[in-house]
C-alpha cells in the first residue's frame, strides 16, 4: 500500500468511528501499517472527526518518527503489537461509551450472547489500568498480544486486524456487544457447545 492511499483510508476510517461516536472528542488513536516497516498513526490531541490526509504522522516500527508532528502518545502501544504480531496491519484505540461503561465497572464484557460476537471477537481480556502512555500500560496490553480485542480498565478499548476494516469491525462489534451486555442485563450466553462451534468457523 503506497503512503498516499494509506493516508485517505486512514482519515476515511477515523471519521466514520467518529460520526459513530464510537470514539469522541480527541480520544483513541489509530494506525495502519503501509510497507514492511512503517505505519501511520493519529496525531496527539487531535479531533478524530476533523483529520486529514496532510495530518498524520508517518513512523517506523523501530519506533522514530519519519514525517509529520507528535504522533500519539499511545504510539508504543500500537508499536507494541505490530511488531509481536506479524499479521497485524491495523490497531483501533477507542473509548467507545458502552465499552468504557464496562471497563468503568471493572465487569467482564460477555461476547457469546450472538454468534458475530463469538466469531468477530473471541475472548476479550481487560487489561488492568495504568496511566496512558505509560511502558506498563504498553507491557500490559503486549501481554495479550494474541487478542482480536481488548478492553482497558477505566480507559477504553483496542483492536487489531490483518486490515483496517477489519479492526474497525472488531471494534463496531466490541461496542455493539457491550451496549448488547448492558441492556440484556442478565441475559444468558449461548449453549457452550454451540459457542466451541463458532469459535472454529
Ligand atoms: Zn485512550
Amino acid at each position: 500500500m503506497n503512503e498516499e492511499f494509506g493516508r485517505g483510508l486512514l482519515v476515511n476510517f477515523c471519521k466514520m468511528l467518529y460520526e459513530r461516536q464510537i470514539t469522541v472528542s480527541a480520544g483513541g488513536n489509530m494506525s495502519l501499517m503501509i510497507g514492511d516497516s512503517e505505519i501511520l498513526i493519529t496525531p496527539s490531541g487531535r479531533n478524530k472527526g476533523l483529520l486529514e490526509p496532510e495530518d498524520l504522522i508517518l513512523m517506523g516500527t523501530d519506533g522514530s518518527v519519519i514525517s509529520g508532528g507528535k504522533p500519539s502518545i499511545e504510539n508504543k502501544m500500537h508499536l507494541a503489537l505490530y511488531n509481536l504480531n506479524p499479521e497485524t496491519r491495523s490497531v483501533v484505540h477507542c473509548h467507545p461509551l458502552y465499552c468504557t461503561s464496562i471497563a468503568v465497572k471493572g465487569k467482564e464484557l460477555k461476547t457469546e450472547l450472538t454468534p458475530e460476537g463469538v466469531i468477530l471477537l473471541g475472548k476479550v481480556p481487560m487489561i488492568p489500568y495504568f496511566t496512558p502512555g505509560s511502558q506498563e500500560l504498553v507491557d500490559a496490553v503486549a501481554a495479550h498480544h494474541d487478542a482480536k480485542a481488548m478492553l482497558m480498565a477505566r480507559h477504553g478499548a483496542i483492536t487489531q486486524g490483518r486490515t483496517i476494516e477489519e479492526a474497525y469491525n472488531r471494534m463496531e462489534e466490541l461496542e455493539f456487544q457491550a451496549k448488547l451486555q448492558t441492556i440484556t442485563g442478565r441475559a444468558k450466553v449461548l449453549p457452550s457447545s454451540e459457542i466451541e462451534k463458532l469459535s472454529r468457523m
